[in-house]
């Protein structure tokens, strides 16, 4: 099937509540534009280099997520551009967003990385840091941030069981924090292999890449 036919097909399994984050990292500008013209505006990308070189060469209508871990070194990069940032996990990161978008004249969103699955090596924060965060009164203060919600990753597994139970565990989290945050909108959950079981635990973005594009091929990344 052609990018833009697993495009079509998806966006009829999504619920309308549902955004879907093309993940596009590695693949070219061409794949991208097959699927900006069957309707994608939201691309999510893991490498600031590639993001950018990539924003200068789309058009203006997209909205650029960064997906993957952030130096605070390269935020600089993105602050003129990005609109969501999904995987921020500290106040200096935070401190140094709101820095860079004040450059900018702008506002960046932002969600907190949440750690929930069983690896050690993935990124994120636990609750209590959440929390935290979310009460500090720097941040509270922070006129060019604007946290708008969770982000998390399950264990790479075949078991249903276990994925269903940390997507729980991240959902929980949300809609507590929402209750009392006006600005807690967002649960980033879920990607090609997990996302059905993401949104029955109550995602309302998914980021998907290889259902869309096709496998990712990383001896060619640069
Ligand atoms: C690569 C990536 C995805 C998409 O993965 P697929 O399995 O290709 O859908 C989603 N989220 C993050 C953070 C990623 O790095």
């Amino acid at each position: 099937m052609s990018i833009a036919d697993n495009l079509t097909q998806l966006k009829k399994e999504l619920p309308e509540h549902v955004t879907l984050v093309a993940v596009s990292k590695t693949k070219p500008v061409s794949d991208l534009m097959e699927a900006y013209h069957a309707g994608q505006r939201i691309f999510g990308e893991n490498k600031i280099q590639e993001m950018t070189e990539k924003y200068e060469q789309m058009p203006d209508d997209i909205e650029w997520h960064m997906i993957g871990h952030v130096q605070r070194n390269k935020v600089k990069y993105m602050a003129g551009y990005v609109s969501l940032i999904h995987g921020v996990d500290s106040l200096k990161l935070l401190r140094e967003i709101d820095k860079q978008a004040s450059k900018h004249h702008r506002v960046i969103s932002c969600l907190l990385q949440v750690h929930i699955a069983e690896e050690e090596t993935k990124f994120g924060l636990d609750e209590n840091e959440v929390m935290t965060l979310l009460n500090s009164e720097e941040v509270r203060n922070m006129q060019h941030v604007k946290i708008t919600g969770l982000m998390g990753m399950a264990t790479f597994t075949d078991n249903e069981a276990q994925i269903r139970k940390e997507f729980d565990t991240l959902s929980d989290l949300f809609r507590r924090i929402a209750q009392d945050n006006a600005g807690i909108k967002t649960l980033s959950m879920g990607m090609s292999g997990d996302y059905k079981t993401a949104i029955a635990a109550g995602s309302t973005m998914v980021r998907i890449g290889s259902s869309i594009f096709g496998a990712r091929n990383y001896s060619i990344q640069k």
